[in-house]
Parts: C-alpha cells; structure tokens; sequence
C-alpha cells in the first residue's frame, strides 16, 4: 500500500544525464551540437552556436553520464542501486526529467520483445527484481504488488482502473502520506509487472477520462510495493519502487495558448517546480533546508521515497540539436540543484 516510513535522513539524489541522439528525430548531420561530453569524466558542456571561445562553454557535473552511443544496459546500470533498495527494505524512485521527445519513455519503458537489448528501465527492473527473489530460494515470502497512477493538472487518475478516484491521505500522527482508491494488483512474475505497466500505458492513451490529458504534460508513476517476511530474523520488511516518466519540462509559449493550456503549464510547473525545490533542499549538506514536500500532488506521493533513508536517482534526459539549447541548458539546470 506504499506506506513506508517519513522524515529522517535525507539523501541527495543522484543524477545521470542521458544524451538522446541526433539522429533520431531526423535531425541531418550539420545540425550542430549544442552539447559537447567527455563520458569517461563525466563533463558536459552546453555550447550556443554564437559561442565560439571554449572558455564561455558551460560545464556540468554529474553522478553519471549515459552519452548518445551508450546502450539501454548503460541507462539501467546508472540506476541499479537505486533498483536494489527494495531489497534493503528500503524506498526507491528513478524519475526521467526533459523536455518532450528528449528520451523520457525510451529510458524508462521502452519494450522490445525480439531483441531484448532495446530494452528500458522497468522491464529490466522487473526481470531483476524476481531473478533475486528466485535466488533468495524461499528463504523468506515475498508479496509484491503494483499501483499504476497519473498526475494531471494535480488531478490523480488511476492508469489501471480509469473509473477509480485516487486521491492522497496522510496517515494521522506519522504523516506518511499514501494513495486511496487506486487498484493494487498484485504480481508473482515480471511478465506481471509488465502486463500491468502495459495496460497501465494503454489506458493512458485511450481511456476517455484519462485522454483529454495529453501524456507529455502529465506525470505517470509506477508504484511498486514489496513485502518481505519470514526468513532469520522473521522481521517484515515493506518498501516501495517509485518510477516516474515526469511531464515534458519544456516551456509553454505564452503566445497562442488558449486558457486551458495556460492553466496546464502552471499546474504541470507547480510539480516539477517543487520537485526541483525538494532534490535542491535533500543537497543542502547542512540538512537546514526543509523540502518542500507538501507543494504539490507529485512530491507528496514521492516523499516516502525522498526521506527516511530512501534512494534517488535522476535521469535527466536531453536533446543536442542546436535549436534544442534552452530546453538542455534548463534541464540541466534543474537537475544542478541536485548536486
Ligand atoms: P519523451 O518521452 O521524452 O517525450 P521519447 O522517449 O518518446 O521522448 O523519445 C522521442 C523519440 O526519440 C522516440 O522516437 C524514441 O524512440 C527516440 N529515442 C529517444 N532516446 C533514444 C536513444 N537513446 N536512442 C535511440 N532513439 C531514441
Ligand atoms: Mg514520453
């Protein structure tokens, strides 16, 4: 049910930079970089094409960086540890953050059923999770289970059961915040997560109550809960996997955009500016910043992951075309006050 315990230690998120490549959205070859890399030492450098001095280049630093030649296999690596808190009875959330079309759901979701290495994020999740609990040979029992849910305009829709009305309770006394009226289905296999992460997906696209949000300016989140008992200790361990395909940050233009539109690139900012505020408050190394979890739907249901211990990682996903380097250079901006 993705209660888990709040407050306590904060942890930074750790962040990792994707570069999408050119060529995908038939960008030609004299498009120009706005983004030059060094993999192995982990830099970055965003460079406007009326910059010609390397010394006016600006350079970032991340945890991890998956340049455009990397493999799906590189992406998941970056993420692993995060992947792993569950078995640690501990929360984890691997979230990808860019604009629309920056590689967001290729990361994440991307399936691939003949050729296994075109494989994202969660499929890979999936099968790891269950490889370990295939090797724990029974020591302990193992109950996991999935919500599948989807943030718009702060409004939640439940991506596995549309006619649900999802909404946040808090936990009196503990303040653990926590999804009601949102289906739990459970699973005993990754083909199980998958099927439901499918359906999830496909509602997403076609349900009449969830259509008229447009998937790029809503955030989806895949919840997944184990419960691990028995064994030595016999002590009950629960914890939740959060995966989040967030909105497209991307700007909205003032210009031309009817009222619905305005409203939605407020709301859609509310998220992931508080998001932004929280990554930025967990790296306050003095611990005196308070994150701002309470400021939107999005942080609220994160928070379980984001304190007590959890584990964080960031997938930061960008575009390199010329025309693409205010989108990049915000992005990771964003991601920079992780650090
Ligand atoms: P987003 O979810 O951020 O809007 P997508 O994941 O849909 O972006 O990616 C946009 C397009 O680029 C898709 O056609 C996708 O298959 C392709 N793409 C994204 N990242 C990569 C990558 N690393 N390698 C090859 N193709 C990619
Ligand atoms: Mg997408």
């Amino acid at each position: 049910d993705g209660k888990a315990a709040a407050g306590g230690v904060m942890n930074r998120v750790k962040v990792t930079v994707r570069l999408r490549p050119l060529s995908v959205k038939g960008e030609s070859a004299d498009n120009a970089n706005c983004v030059q890399y060094d993999v192995n030492q982990k830099l970055l450098w965003v460079v406007p094409k009326d910059v010609t001095d390397k010394k006016n280049r600006r350079q970032f630093d991340f945890d991890g960086l998956v340049g455009p030649d990397s493999t799906q296999e590189d992406a998941f690596k970056a993420v692993l540890p995060t992947i792993e808190a569950v078995f640690d009875g501990v929360n984890g959330c691997v979230m990808c953050y860019g604009q629309t079309g920056s590689g967001k759901t290729y990361t994440l979701s991307m399936l691939s059923p003949n050729k296994p290495e075109g494989e994202g994020v969660m499929p890979r999740a999936f099968k790891h999770i269950f490889q370990h609990i295939a090797a724990d040979n029974g020591t302990h029992e193992w109950k996991l289970s999935v919500q599948y849910v989807q943030i718009y305009m702060e409004h939640l829709l439940d991506l596995l059961n549309p006619n649900n009305e999802p909404a946040l309770r808090e936990e009196s006394g503990t303040g653990v915040v926590y999804l009601q009226n949102a289906e739990s289905v459970p699973v005993v296999s990754a083909d199980d997560c998958l099927a439901a992460m499918v359906r999830g997906m496909s509602n997403r696209a076609t349900s009449k109550t969830l259509m008229n949000a447009e998937s790029s300016r809503s955030h989806a989140m895949y919840m997944l809960t184990v419960v691990r008992s028995g064994g030595p200790s016999c002590v009950v361990s629960t914890s939740s996997l959060f995966l989040v395909d967030l909105a497209g940050s991307e700007r909205v233009k003032k210009s031309g955009v009817e009222n619905t539109g305005m409203d939605e690139a407020i709301s859609i900012n509310v998220s992931l500016t508080a998001l932004g505020r929280c990554i930025y408050a967990m790296a306050d190394k003095r611990g005196k910043i308070k994150p701002p979890f309470r400021e939107s739907k999005l942080t609220r249901l994160l928070q379980t992951a984001l304190s007590g211990g959890g584990r964080t990682s960031l997938i930061v996903c960008c575009a390199q075309g010329d025309s693409d380097v205010q989108e990049t250079n915000s992005s990771l901006e964003f991601a920079q006050q992780a650090m």
